[in-house]
């Protein structure tokens, strides 16, 4: 029987919240499956990473031998290669852009099913079920998938880390045969990035096209980030606006985040916008407007002008 559930790591992205996700989903997972859980790491493993899987995964692979730098080709014949024989169930892999690259191409490869963006993986009554989100948002879609493996892509950072540890699972290095890589990288520009990763933040305060300009974004809004320990994001209307950074935008076409706590001050709560924003665990806003989309969503939502608020709220939590 195809029980065991593999888990899919990119190296660089290190021991952060969305390989915690990944892991939490593949450990339920494999447990309620009644099987073992293996985690493959493609490139370099911390040893923050190493120890952080083997406390929870039954088995660590890390391929570290020319996947260094990620090359989609290289990637998928690894993975085909160390996925073969492992009675996988299921193939887990987290909301990075390679693995939203590779994981249809690998559900063919490995001969089974794929799914993207999913919120939860289950058993249940002999199906693997998928959770996704529908209509922006509005409704959540259930699939059951029935050609093992399965591979899906999830909300990693949206996903409960696992509750399991202490497994203490070997880990092995492995060196599958590669192809020659068919794309040759002839430049790179990492992304300017200072603390904590806006994915990885606890607290995100978004500010919208409502603000007015980039001036807000530079005092009052960063005010209260500071004040709070939050990462700044933005609408995408911001962004294009230049007022803000690209790397900023959160969204269907930005990124991703599912904070204990987020704040979007003048926005109005487009679909595109709540897409990646939909998963936090609270969610307040600040808006003139009392119809806005962003009070159907949100559990606490205060109707007023921006600049009659958040100075204030600064004010009253830097005294607390
Ligand atoms: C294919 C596609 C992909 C997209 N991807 C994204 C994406 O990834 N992320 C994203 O954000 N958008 C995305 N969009 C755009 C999206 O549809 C919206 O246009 C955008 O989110 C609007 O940004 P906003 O809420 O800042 O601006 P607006 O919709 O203009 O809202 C501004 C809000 O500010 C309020 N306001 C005005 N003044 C004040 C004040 N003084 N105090 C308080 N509130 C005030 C207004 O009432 C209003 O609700 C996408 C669109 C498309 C078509």
């Amino acid at each position: 029987m195809s029980n065991n559930v593999i888990t899919v790591h990119f190296g660089e992205a290190g021991w952060d919240r969305g390989t915690q996700g990944v892991l939490g989903a593949g450990s339920r997972l494999a447990e309620s499956l009644g099987g073992e859980l293996i985690a493959i790491v493609l490139g370099t493993a911390s040893d923050e990473l190493r120890a952080g899987l083997s406390d929870v995964a039954n088995q660590v692979i890390v391929a570290e031998q020319g996947l260094t730098e990620y090359q989609p080709e290289r990637a998928l014949a690894a993975l085909q290669a160390l996925c073969d024989g492992k009675n996988a169930g299921a193939v887990l892999l987290a909301n990075d852009t390679y693995s939203q690259e590779i994981t249809p191409r690998l559900a063919h490869r490995l001969g089974g099913s794929s799914m993207a963006d999913a919120q939860s993986v289950s058993f249940q009554d002999g199906d693997l079920r998928v959770e996704r989100s529908a209509y922006g948002g509005k409704a959540t879609s259930v699939y059951s998938m029935k050609q093992m493996p399965a591979v899906v892509w999830v909300r990693a950072r949206a996903i409960d880390p696992p509750e399991r540890s202490g497994v203490g699972g070997a880990i092995e290095e492995a060196t599958p045969e590669l192809p020659e890589p068919k794309i040759r990288i002839v430049g790179r520009e990492e992304e300017a990035q200072e603390g904590v990763k806006l994915e990885d933040a606890t607290i995100v305060v978004s500010g919208g096209r409502g603000l007015g300009g980039p001036e807000p974004f530079e005092s009052v809004i960063k005010e209260l980030s500071d004040a709070i320990g939050a990462v700044q994001g933005a609408s995408r209307a911001a962004c294009d606006a230049g007022w803000v950074p690209p790397n900023w935008q959160v969204g269907q076409t930005g990124k991703k985040v599912a904070p204990e706590l987020y704040l979007a001050v003048a926005i109005s709560g487009a679909s595109q916008h709540l897409l990646g924003m939909g998963d936090s665990k609270v969610i307040a806003a600040i808006n003139t407007d009392p119809d806005a989309p962003i009070f159907k969503h949100c559990s606490f939502g205060i109707v007023e002008d921006y600049k009659n608020v958040v100075p204030l709220l600064t004010e009253k939590l830097r005294s607390a």
